[in-house]
């Protein structure tokens, strides 16, 4: 099981399956969400995630015109889990400690055609121009 909670620790959550799978979408949306290199999250069923505490600390915001949304703290800003489609959440793993994040790696590059001109990729997650599902 994995832990999760926002830079105030108001808002917790946890996964109740192991996380192996990170994916990094380098899209110049997700670089301006996350104010650097993108956005970096694995994808659990609805089923082995929980809120914990604080979900009237979240707030989403979805970007005119785009099929995109992201969810934040209203009190500290850290990017926070939402809904990737009607089974599934993406999580930022940015949330989650190293010690329950030891059998993850990065396995997909996402929007690497977009990626910024100053970063250098360098595991092995295969990377793609745009966007795989
Ligand atoms: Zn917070
Ligand atoms: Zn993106």
């Amino acid at each position: 099981m994995a832990k999760g909670s926002c830079n105030c620790n108001a808002v917790q959550f946890e996964v109740r399956s192991p996380i192996k799978h990170i994916y990094i979408c380098h899209c110049s949306i997700c670089r301006k969400a996350g104010g650097g290199n993108g956005v970096s999250v694995a994808v659990v069923n609805n089923s082995d995630f929980v809120w914990v505490n604080g979900q009237e600390f979240i707030k989403t915001w979805h970007k005119p015109n785009h099929d995109w949304l992201c969810s934040f703290c209203i009190e500290c800003g850290s990017n926070l889990p939402g809904k990737n489609d009607e089974q599934r959440m993406y999580v930022p793993v940015g949330l989650i400690s190293n010690t329950d994040l030891e059998n993850a790696k990065v396995v997909h590059h996402l929007w690497v055609s977009c990626k910024a001109s100053w970063e250098h990729i360098g595991d092995d997650g295969k990377q793609h121009a745009e966007f795989i599902d």
